[in-house]
């Protein structure tokens, strides 16, 4: 292996984890680091668009969880965090207490009434429950409703069964966004995901961009070269214990779309998963090794949707007590099979692989911190699939409609414009972020991620959202992982890492 100073880091990919992992190998000893990103920004799957003069994050948005969190650590110190407070701490339902139910007959519903419900759901995915159920969320959730219907059974009036009925649809839908998977049967119980205490869903002033934007403000210059994909890692197969040391060769090289080459001692590749899977056979020469593919392969890649309606001014009441509240408004909607709302905006008439129509089971409209007049949809893969192409004045009107239909005690105004995401037909992104599949098998986890060929010789590292066991699918998992895999090259060269990512930043 080369020493550290002459050694060379190309990282691939500006997202979270590749601005970490380029931070902590520049400031630890590693002078010759180079992150190449494809698009025209820093920032990857975080990024915004400006509405009323302030950023809304197209993708990542939340920190989840206080304690322990160092993305939580960085946005206080930089005091961005607008709230003290957290009024939907961890050990509360998984729904935000702002939630207002309504059903599809335009009924307001009481949280309490659907709460216990929710609250044994709930339980599924904080993995208090996990024996006696099948490896799927979809499998355990049936189990749970089952048998919260056969202990309630002659206790529950009518009316009420259809609620539960829809709320456990609504349940399901939002474990669907927010696992960014339509098919809970593919979802495994068997995550290691690791729930961080405090509120869930922290809000950060500029928005998570602006956190990435700070953080990557303190590399060097000439350390990022935006719009320059890459298309090829040439890598040495063979595992050696240092013949090229005293030859001075590179073992890896990295080309360019645009032609340039990098000769590299180590490539930390930060990609996701969804473009690993579409070009990991392209992307390196020779191909990875089988088990590294399959556990790739096995990898769950998913997509959510977000749109942003806008109004001219709000309709909806800010129940807020105080700045101290990070509190926000959700009118949540429970589709009542008795009554389907019929859409008359709905021009395309597309449906889903259920029979429904693609704006079937829009299961939430929140408010959003800094900015009063918009309300926000998530969207799951079907929906987005299904709705991507239409125009967005379609798109606007249908989802007004749909919110009319629940929603009788406000009048609705038209909304003046939307602002809609796509994540999926983005050739860097391909989706948003990953879950963890049923497919994943055991004996992956002991090659998904690993160095390649080997720790002893890693030519070709990886790091991301992805590989974060604990916290999969969060920017908090893909700074973590990034800087776990710097600190392991820095390790590699007997380096100990002195300058944490939070020592880099000031208010
Ligand atoms: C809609 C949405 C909502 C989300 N909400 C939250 C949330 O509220 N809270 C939360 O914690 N997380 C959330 N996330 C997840 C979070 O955004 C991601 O986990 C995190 O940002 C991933 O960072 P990363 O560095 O691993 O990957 P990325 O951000 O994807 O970075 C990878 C980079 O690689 C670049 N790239 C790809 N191919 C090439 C190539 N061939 N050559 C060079 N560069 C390439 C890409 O352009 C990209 O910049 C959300 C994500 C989305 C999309």
């Amino acid at each position: 292996m080369a020493t550290q100073n002459d050694s060379k880091v190309v990282v691939i990919g500006a997202g979270i984890a590749g601005v970490s992992a380029a931070l902590k190998l520049v400031y630890n000893g590693i002078p010759d680091v180079t992150l190449l990103e494809a698009q025209d920004y820093i920032g990857g799957r975080v990024k915004a668009a400006m509405i009323d003069g302030s950023p809304a994050d197209l993708g990542a948005q939340f920190i989840h969880g206080r304690t322990g969190n160092p993305v939580y650590e960085i946005a206080a110190k930089l005091k961005r965090i607008p709230f003290a407070t957290s009024v939907n701490p961890v050990e509360e339902s998984l729904t935000n207490p702002g939630d207002i139910f309504y059903t599809s007959s335009g009924h307001k519903i009481e949280r309490d009434e659907v709460k216990e419900l929710m609250e044994l759901l709930s339980e599924v995915l904080e993995n208090e429950v996990t024996d006696g159920y099948g490896k799927s969320v979809q499998e355990a959730l049936e189990s749970v409703y089952s048998k919260f219907l056969s202990e309630n059974e002659g206790k529950i009036n009518p009316a009420m069964e259809e609620v539960y009925e829809a709320a456990y649809r609504w349940f399901s839908k939002y474990v669907q966004v927010d696992n960014a998977t339509d098919d809970l049967s593919q979802l495994s119980l068997d995550s290691e995901y690791v729930v961080l205490p405090g509120d869930r869903y922290t809000i950060v002033d500029n928005g998570m961009s602006g956190l990435v934007a700070t953080l990557a403000e303190q590399l060097p210059p000439g350390v990022v070269q935006l719009n320059t994909p890459v298309s090829r890692i040439d890598w040495t197969c063979e595992e050696t214990d240092n013949p090229r040391q005293s030859s001075g060769s590179k073992p890896i090289r990295v080309t360019c779309e645009n032609g340039n080459t990098i000769e590299a001692d180590h490539v930390i590749v930060t990609i996701s998963i969804g473009c690993l899977k579409a070009t990991h056979k392209t992307l390196f020469q020779p191909l990875l090794p089988a088990p590294v593919q399959e556990a790739v392969e096995h990898t769950g890649f998913g997509l959510i949707g977000k749109i942003f309606l806008q109004f001219e001014e709000p309709f909806w009441e800010d129940h807020r007590e105080s700045t101290q509240d990070n509190f926000f408004e959700s009118y949540e909607f429970l589709w009542l099979d008795s009554h389907l709302p019929t859409i008359q905006s709905d021009r395309s008439k597309r449906k889903t692989k259920s029979g429904h129509p693609w704006w079937y089971g829009i299961h939430s409209m929140e408010t959003m911190y800094m900015h009063p007049r918009v309300l926000e949809i998530f969207l799951n893969r079907e929906q987005v699939e299904l709705s991507d192409d239409l125009p967005d004045e379609e798109v606007m009107a249908v989802c007004t409609d749909v919110m009319r239909a629940f929603i009788k005690d406000i009048p609705i105004p038209d909304p003046v414009a939307i602002h809609r995401t796509n994540w999926f037909d983005n050739p860097y992104t391909r989706g948003t972020y990953s879950y963890a599949s049923t497919q994943f098998r055991n004996q992956d986890k002991k090659h998904f991620g690993r160095p390649v060929p080997s720790s002893k010789d890693p030519q070709v590292l990886f790091a991301g959202e992805a590989y974060s066991k604990e916290f999969q699918s969060t920017f908090h998992g893909a700074l973590i992982s990034g800087d776990n895999t710097a600190d392991f090259l820095l390790s590699q060269y007997g380096l100990k890492p002195h300058r944490k990512l939070i020592d880099l930043v000031s208010p």
